[in-house]
């Protein structure tokens, strides 16, 4: 641990995905000691977990980079400022003292902060299974890390989101064939990536059909070989012949302890204050990223980066009292103290 037993940090950002690293980064450009805290061993969050090779397009000043790329950027240029780091590390209790938060870890370490920044996008994260026979194969997958994993294989690739369209546009020229169901006709994805894909359909790059769900997912030696898919109106049924299956069907996330430490929370989001920094109810605690619930909230990593620059400048006034010395601070690079 770096912290020495009395010292106290500026702001403790919990949760190191693009929007908690970017919050150190501007933390520290206001000349504030920030630590970053992840439950997870990596930095990154969704991008590096979920879709470290799909590409991200509407980030200005990216014309396209991977999720993974993305962090690595973050990353460099979060060495660029003094912080800590404290990954592996899980939160299980908050505790103040007149001005001062104690953040308790489940290994019984006590972190102290003036501010803190949750930032913990959608809790822990795991993904949501269809319950179907078979899915514990192995060639089963809810993730994509790795797109060369699906080179010149047989694809099924399982629903209408955002994520199951990306996939389909990552994968359509790398698998041998690709086939696209999903349970209704109505796609919950960026209609821009819903053309692509149907464009895709009629050239017969892949075949997307809709009203098809999965009934059975058969194997060889654990290994998927087949899967029987239904027509869920006409009851029709068709045996394909199957390397692997991706299952985009959202995720269950688990706020955890997070529920109990007295914030606002509706639907599994912070309720926050967009004119004060994104205060939540709790003194000197604020909450961005997909976290976060105002009015009008738009969940992208964009909208998260502004938002962690609009709290690092209000935990600036909560320390200080006022935000007369928040300029930019111009000292930048000074050296890192990240393990
Ligand atoms: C497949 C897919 C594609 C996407 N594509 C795009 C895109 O093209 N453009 C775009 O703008 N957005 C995209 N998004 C959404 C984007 O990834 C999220 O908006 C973004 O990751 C939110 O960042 P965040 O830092 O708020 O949360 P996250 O990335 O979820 O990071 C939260 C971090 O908090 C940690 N954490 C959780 N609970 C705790 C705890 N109790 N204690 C400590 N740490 C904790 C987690 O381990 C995680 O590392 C996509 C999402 C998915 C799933």
């Amino acid at each position: 641990m770096n912290q020495t037993a009395n010292e106290v940090f500026d702001v403790a950002i919990i949760g190191a995905g693009p929007v908690g690293m970017a919050a150190a980064f501007y933390v520290a450009s206001r000349g504030l000691k920030p630590v970053l805290i992840d439950v997870l061993d990596s930095l990154g969050g969704q991008c590096s977990t979920l879709y470290p090779e799909k590409m991200i397009y509407d980030i200005a000043s990216q014309p396209g980079c991977t999720g993974l790329e993305l962090i690595q950027k973050l990353t460099e240029q979060l060495n660029q400022i003094d912080h800590e780091l404290r990954l592996g590390t899980s939160i299980s209790k908050l505790e103040r003292e007149g001005d001062i938060w104690s953040l308790h870890t489940t290994e019984d370490e006590e972190i102290k902060t003036k501010v803190i920044i949750i930032a913990v996008g959608k809790g822990a994260f795991e993904p949501r299974k269809l319950g179907k026979p078979g899915e514990d194969l192995k060639g089963v997958f809810y993730t994509v890390k790795k797109l060369d994993v699906f080179a010149n294989k047989k694809l099924l690739i399982v629903g209408g989101g955002d994520s199951a369209m990306d996939w389909c546009l990552s994968l359509k020229d790398k698998a041998a064939s690709l086939t696209q169901i999903h349970r209704s006709d109505q796609y919950r994805a960026h209609g821009g990536s819903i053309n692509q894909v149907k464009e895709a359909s009629e050239k017969g790059q892949l075949t997307m059909s809709p009203f098809w769900e999965i009934k059975e997912i058969r194997g060889l030696e654990g290994e998927v070989r087949e899967v029987t898919i239904y027509h869920n109106k006409t009851k029709e049924e068709k045996v394909l012949a199957v390397d692997n299956v991706i299952i985009s069907a959202g995720f269950l996330t688990n706020l955890g302890e997070i529920q109990n430490w007295g914030l606002e929370i509706e639907n599994q989001k912070i309720i926050v204050d967009p004119s004060n920094g994104f205060a939540t109810n709790l003194p000197n605690v604020f909450s961005i990223g997909d976290i976060a619930h105002f009015e009008g909230k738009v969940e992208l990593i964009i909208t998260g980066f502004g938002e962690a620059a609009t709290a690092a400048y209000f935990s600036y006034k909560a320390i200080h009292g006022d935000i007369k010395g928040a300029a930019w601070c111009a000292k930048l690079p000074v050296v890192a103290s990240a393990k």
